[in-house]
């Protein structure tokens, strides 16, 4: 299990998991899901109402799957796809600050 920290430029600091989120926080827009190609990018959540017991409901929906036509039975893949369209080339987020990973060295425990 790979125990790294990851830390942004804007001090915050966390593992891989955390740092995704961080980013989606930062570089995902609330009004709108235009990504930086221009087209819409969300993750396509089929309606998670309780289905009746012996109801499978709807299924034909990937866990991953975006508005784009992206699709993917893992759901951390659609996190990757939607930094990767979200996340801008000079790495200013939605609140003007500058995120960018910097590599800690932080030091491997029971290594
Ligand atoms: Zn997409
Ligand atoms: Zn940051």
């Amino acid at each position: 299990m790979k125990m790294g920290l990851l830390q942004c430029s804007c001090g915050y600091a966390g593992d891989e998991a955390g740092f995704a989120d961080h980013l989606g926080e930062v570089f995902i827009p609330l009004h709108d899901d235009i990504g930086t190609d221009g087209r819409a990018h969300a993750e396509l959540a089929v309606d998670c109402a309780p289905a009746a017991e012996g109801d499978p409901g709807p299924s034909d929906v990937p866990a991953g799957a975006c508005l784009c036509g992206f699709a993917s039975e893992d759901a951390t893949e659609l996190d990757d796809h939607l930094l990767a369209v979200f996340i801008t080339a000079d790495g200013v987020g939605t609140d003007g600050g500058r995120h960018e990973p910097d590599c800690l060295s932080v030091p491997a425990t029971g290594g």
